[in-house]
């Protein structure tokens, strides 16, 4: 391993200054955090947690906006889809006051994975249903089938198989004429990745109550063009995903295989457990990724894992962080997460291990 732990903890403690500098202190219940893209889900958790809803039920409303959302690729209606253009996603949920969860993965046709998460976790003796099961089991909850795949999503799709390589049948489209909407996806995921087809996004929000309940909420179309039936940390109870009503709640986005591989919702849970704020917890918790990430293809020059994933946690008393493997994408976008309180919505920086991908 080339990263030293002197070089990881000054890096980290670079990061914890600037996140206080940024002043991101405990607030007061109700409130929620998620990825950056549940801003609106945020604050909608709030807002029912504050009508007195169930923090979980609060969650999961939060998550079907972004669930909904076709402008978002990253989760739900209007995903990205598989190797064979088919929409499959993944997610769970997680209440605190009882203890239990539900998930599904590999799930079609369903544009909200997180309603048929909870009914798994409130009619069933399980915890996980995958591919035609959980299909079958939401087919027999009154879920129709219905087509998940955009014309945006299903051009981006057309896109990636026609650049994939030169050797097959497929021509590589001429750049001059780009579809807009190919164009814009080109924008925001950039260029290098779409072509090393890396990328993908997810929703986690995790939902705290003026009681003190905790619920964490997951949902994700997984990464872009993976192989049929992948299933990432999403759906993963202890790795995308995990609640516990006497300390906290915990999940990530980013990298699904080297979550799954540190249980890293479990850990984070656990670091607070241990008294750690939920935000050295989920900085704790990428340093044990970049330790345990050994192979080759998976680091970059420097030794450092070649990949991006984050970490969002909030404890019982109301104290709240996120933390990036980086701070910056390979985009240059700056690495935050969304929150919201009694003071509304906003979003705050993640903090790092790393500064910019290499
Ligand atoms: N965590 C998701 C997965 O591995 C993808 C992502 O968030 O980028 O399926």
């Amino acid at each position: 391993m080339t990263i030293s732990r002197r070089q990881l903890l000054g890096t980290a403690a670079a990061a914890t200054a600037v996140v206080k500098a940024a002043g991101a202190q405990k607030r007061p219940a109700p409130l929620a955090v998620s990825s950056a893209n549940g801003l609106k889900a945020v604050e909608l958790a709030v807002r029912r947690m504050q009508q007195g809803i169930d923090p979980l039920d609060a969650a999961i409303a939060g998550v079907n906006l972004v669930e909904d959302d076709p402008n978002d690729m990253t989760v739900g209606y209007g995903g990205v889809p598989n190797e064979e253009c088919v929409v499959q996603l993944d997610a769970c949920v997680m209440h605190g006051p009882t203890a239990r969860a539900g998930a599904v993965a590999s799930l079609e046709g369903v544009r909200n994975p997180t309603k048929v998460a909870k009914l798994v976790m409130e009619t069933t003796d399980h915890v996980l249903l995958v591919g035609p099961g959980a299909r079958h089991f939401a087919s027999m909850n009154g879920f129709a089938v219905e087509n998940l795949l955009t014309e945006k999503a299903r051009k981006v799709w057309l896109f990636w198989k026609q650049n994939l390589s030169e050797k097959d049948k497929w021509l590589e489209p001429d750049a001059e004429h780009y579809d807009p909407e190919l164009k814009a996806f080109i924008e925001e995921f950039g260029w290098d990745e779409f072509r090393k087809p890396k990328t993908g996004g997810t929703i986690h929000l995790s939902a705290l109550d003026a009681r003190g309940d905790l619920a964490g909420c997951t949902s994700t179309s997984g990464l872009f063009f993976k192989m049929p039936g992948r299933v990432g940390d999403s759906p993963i109870i202890g790795a995308g995903c995990f609640t516990d009503n006497e300390v906290g709640s915990a999940g990530s986005t980013g990298r699904g295989e080297a979550n799954i591989l540190v249980s890293g919702g479990h850990l984070t849970v656990e670091l607070m457990r241990q008294g750690k704020h939920p935000r050295e917890a989920c900085l704790m918790t990428l340093e044990r990724i970049a330790k345990t990430t050994r192979e080759k293809r998976l680091l970059d020059a420097k030794g450092r894992p070649n990949f991006g994933i984050r970490f969002y946690a909030v404890n019982k008393r109301g104290d709240y962080g996120s933390a990036s493997m980086y701070a910056f994408s390979s985009s240059g976008k700056r690495a935050q997460f969304a929150v919201a309180d009694a003071s509304g919505a906003r979003r705050e920086d993640c903090l790092f291990l790393f500064e910019r991908p290499s």
